[in-house]
């Protein structure tokens, strides 16, 4: 029979850095992924002469060489940095509501205030005020949470007593007046899948530290690109990868994970297994203990599963100047009531809610063939409206939803539709089917402010089971991430432990 020391299930990114970071420390490791190809979302797929990106708009955490943020660290240690090259965005984003607001702003501080005081200039109170604040606040997160301070008081740690736990809508309401403003500043809330009413403080203000602090950043050759080198790393350091292999289910004894049976019904017997497949997969699919599963779905119990995406990926038969468009990552809103807006996340509509433009080739000239660009455009949405339409109709009402959404943006990209080369539209359900998560969704649960990772154990309840990826913590590419090299740290000491002890 076949063993080894670690089974990671899945190869998205949580996956893929457990994975590097175990076999770099010298367990025998093996990757099962039900897929033909590393990554999860961290992907891409062909269509005609056009290599799509599927999931990766701006990576956060990277920073500078010289001022370099976590990520820089973690992928280093992974042993993918040097083979990886990024492209610093100078922008955060351009933000448009048709007829109101049309502003670029800067991924810096200075240059962000600078543009807000230019088009909301009775606000400079609040504008200066509130940037001030998110920089204090995480500078307390950063000292309290990431550095363990182990004397974490209120004395010492004012803001994050005060705002750690508020919605990010009442702290938005105490700082500003102009609803256009307060839109404009949580632009970045389609990021987290959650309005600022659910979003907790803390999660938008982690979100604008982040980019302004270590700059948004693009991945030549696109996030697969960060995928295949994580896939190399393991290979490279002696571990394993079988593709088109799923995991059928986690044999346990005596509440410890014993081995895992593939769906080709091979059982690998292991001490220790990585899920990065979801937390309702992981519990109520895989896990064979009743007992233990019962009291792993208590822990997720009353969790609400996150929203997935409608994107097209179009690919243009032009550069992106010939559209106007002149950002890589642009908002278009229609309204100023973000509750509104989430609501129709759970409907078809897409004629209204807001829409994520990314076109990669600004800031990468080279990432389409010579003389073209591609456009992902994207608008949240939950698996439940299209699970209701019927199969014969799939087809035509994503191509309706797709003609909308084109309609939409070509005021603000003139002949953005007549340039279309290729064109392919992903819906929830084409999420559920690659990734084999429940609703679809890339963002796990939904992180409200008052139910979140925080309060919940991340460990599942058997011994040697770990959780790695959005399932399990926070969504986006920089936490699954470190959540996998964080499972992988925690085995290795367990390991060694059980070494030392021997
Ligand atoms: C359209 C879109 C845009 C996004 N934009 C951004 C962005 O700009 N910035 C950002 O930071 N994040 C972004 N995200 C979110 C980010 O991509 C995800 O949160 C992150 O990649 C999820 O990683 P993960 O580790 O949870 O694994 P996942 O990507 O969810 O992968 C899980 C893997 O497990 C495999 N698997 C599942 N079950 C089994 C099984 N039983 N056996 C074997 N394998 C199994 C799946 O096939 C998959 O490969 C975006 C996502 C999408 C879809």
């Amino acid at each position: 029979m076949i063993d080894y020391e670690a089974i990671v299930i899945g190869a998205g990114n949580g996956g893929l850095a457990a994975a590097a970071a175990l076999a770099r420390g010298g367990a025998r490791v093996l990757v099962l992924e039900r897929h033909n190809i590393p990554g999860g979302c961290a992907t891409s797929f062909c269509r005609g002469r056009f290599e799509f990106e599927v999931s990766l708009h701006q990576l956060s955490g990277l920073g500078r060489p010289e001022f370099p943020g976590p990520l820089r660290g973690l992928l280093q240690n992974l042993g993918v940095l040097s083979k990886l090259e990024f492209v610093e965005m100078e922008n955060l984003f351009r933000f448009i509501v048709p007829d109101k607001v049309d502003l670029t702003l800067p991924a810096n501080r200075a240059g962000i205030i600078r543009v807000l005081l230019e088009r909301f200039p009775d606000e400079k109170g609040g504008i200066e005020r509130f940037f001030d604040l998110v920089y204090r606040f995480f500078q307390e997160v950063i000292s309290a949470f990431y550095l363990r301070d182990p004397e974490v008081t209120p004395e010492k740690y004012p803001l994050y007593f005060q705002y750690a736990f508020r919605d990010s809508q009442s702290v938005i309401d105490e700082y500003f007046r102009d609803p256009y403003l307060k839109l404009t500043v949580a632009g970045y809330w389609g990021y987290m899948g959650l309005p600022p009413r659910l979003l907790a403080f803390s999660d938008l203000a982690a979100l604008l530290f982040a980019y302004i602090e270590f700059k948004p950043w693009h991945l030549k050759g696109g996030s697969q690109a960060l995928s295949n080198a994580m896939a190399a790393a393991v290979l490279d350091a002696g571990g394993e990868i079988r593709f088109s292999c799923g995991a059928e289910r986690i044999v346990t004894r005596d509440g410890a994970v014993q081995a895992v049976v593939t769906d080709r019904g091979e059982e690998i017997t292991t001490r220790y297994v990585v899920s990065n497949a979801s937390a309702v997969a992981t519990f109520a699919g895989l896990l064979d203990d009743g007992e233990k599963r019962k009291e792993a779905l208590k822990e997720v119990r009353g969790a609400v599963v996150g929203t997935s995406f409608l994107t097209l990926y179009t690919g243009l038969r032009c550069p992106p100047g010939d559209v106007s468009i002149t950002e890589t990552t642009n908002f278009i809103c229609t309204s100023t009531d973000m509750d509104r807006d989430f609501a129709l996340c759970r409907t078809l509509d897409v004629s209204e809610p807001p829409l994520i433009i990314s076109c990669y080739d600004v800031s990468d000239p080279d990432f389409s063939p010579e003389g073209t660009c591609q456009a992902a455009i994207v608008t949240m949405k939950y698996a439940e409206p299209w699970l209701r339409v019927p199969p014969e109709e799939y087809a035509a009402e994503k191509y309706r939803s797709a003609e909308t959404i084109l309609r939409r943006i070509e005021p603000h990209f003139p002949g953005f539709t007549a340039n279309i080369e290729e064109m392919e539209v992903a819906t929830p359900i084409t999420h559920m089917r690659y990734l084999g998560h429940p609703g679809g969704s890339p963002y796990g649960f939904e992180q409200h402010v008052k139910d979140s990772t925080l309060f919940r154990n991340p460990k599942p309840p058997v011994k040697g089971l770990y959780g790695t990826g959005a399932w399990y913590g926070m969504p986006g590419y920089q936490p699954t991430l470190t959540s996998g090299a964080a499972a992988a740290r925690a085995i290795l000491r367990e390991m060694s432990r059980k070494e030392n002890a021997r």
